[in-house]
């Protein structure tokens, strides 16, 4: 078996039939040529399908060892459209701690009436077996969470899942396959926000689903035409053009994050830090079991209040004030206002994220002038 690392390198790359383009040419035709009145080629219609994005699904399926990728339009269709196979009184289990956008869905789907869902604390073995004993029909798992990075054991969850029934989705955005591999530890499927950590540049708004059997890959295909959420060609040309350097970015971004880490460990301005790749941290072990490494995301308490963190985020040069994650530039961001401010306060308290807490998208800038910039903002207060 080829490594993945020379997989993404070689995927798609010297198939150019017309003019033997070494990379990928991008087609932005929306339609198609039929060869006669009832043969098509490959492609016919761009919602439908289109060789960019085509591309894109296969490399990403391959990276995760899955059957079939589709791609959609952003992170938060790829989980809409994993809702798609499931009727109105189905049961989705979700952790409390998730994403805000995915919480936001859920909880307006359901209000809705157009599924039943229950957010459970993944880590009270308790709540786990009362929920899944109510049969649910898919148990959606995010590990690391965003942001307070706790782990889920997905192994253990996705049998636990299996034996009720239930399928199961996990959210990889925050490790990418460059770190875990749900598939192989028993997921259904695998979804990404490749705004993030695949396309890796910031530049793009786009989501996969990878599903393990090709049988749910087509059910996922036929959805995303039908609704009409498939991305663009030209958004997967350039997330498959940084997928190319997902393994070197992470290397050396989980590098900076670990030295960050450590130092805002030391630091008598901060209450606490959550990093899975620290020895102090819960998800340590777990992180060494599921994990080829602990990623390069990062969140930390300041020590006093919201004013003290405001300080904090307001002072540092090389950070950008911003959500988002995933970049070669560093993000520093205030989940309270930014990416959770979707979840009701309650909730957010519910979920244990704190108005002292920061986000932090450790970038690939040297990890010296990071930590310079940080130690200056937090000698403010
Ligand atoms: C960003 C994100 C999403 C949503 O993706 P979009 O591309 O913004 O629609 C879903 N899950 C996680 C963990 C994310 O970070």
């Amino acid at each position: 078996m080829t490594d993945k690392r020379t997989k993404i390198i070689q995927a798609e790359i010297g198939d150019d039939p017309a003019y033997g383009a070494v990379n990928p040419p991008l087609y932005l035709s929306s339609t198609y040529r039929f060869k006669s009145i009832d043969e098509k080629g490959p492609f016919d219609y761009g919602r439908t399908s289109n060789p960019n994005r085509h591309g894109l699904g296969r490399a990403v399926a391959d990276l995760e060892g899955g059957a079939h990728g589709v791609v959609t339009a952003t992170g938060m269709a790829a989980i809409d459209l994993v809702l798609n196979l499931f009727k109105a009184d189905e049961l989705i289990l979700a952790p409390h701690d998730c994403y805000g956008g995915t919480h936001r869905l859920l909880t307006h789907r359901a209000e809705q009436g157009r599924l039943r869902v229950l957010f459970i604390d993944q880590n009270d073995a308790a709540a786990v077996s009362a929920a899944l004993a109510q049969k649910p029909s898919l148990v959606i798992i995010e590990t690391p969470s965003n942001p307070l990075m706790r782990l889920v054991d997905i192994k253990s969850l996705c049998a636990a899942s299996k034996k009720v029934g239930a399928l199961t989705m996990v959210d990889n955005t925050f490790l990418s396959p460059a770190r875990q591999q749900p598939l192989a530890l028993g997921a259904d499927f695998v979804m990404h926000s490749t705004t993030k950590y695949l396309n890796g540049h910031s530049d793009v708004i786009g989501g996969v689903v990878v599903a393990k059997t090709a049988e749910h890959g087509e059910r996922l295909a036929w959805w995303a035409n039908c609704v009409g959420i498939t991305g663009a060609p030209f958004d997967s040309y350039l997330t498959l053009r940084g997928m190319r350097t997902l393994f070197a970015r992470m290397d050396v971004q989980e590098a900076n994050a670990m030295a960050i880490a450590k130092f805002l460990h030391k630091h008598k301005k901060v209450e606490r830090v959550y990093y899975p790749g620290l020895k102090s941290d819960p998800g340590y072990k777990l992180a060494k079991k599921q994990q080829s490494g602990p990623g390069a995301m990062l969140s930390f308490e300041v020590k006093g209040g919201f004013e003290q963190t405001k300080t904090v985020l307001e002072a540092v040069k090389l950070f950008q004030m911003a959500p988002s994650l995933g970049g070669v530039e560093s993000l520093m961001c205030f989940p309270t206002t930014m990416t959770h401010g979707g979840m009701a306060p309650e909730a957010r308290e519910l979920a244990g994220i704190k108005d002292t807490l920061i986000r932090i998208s450790v970038g690939l800038e040297a990890a010296e002038d990071l930590i310079e910039d940080l130690s200056a903002s937090l000698s403010l207060i």
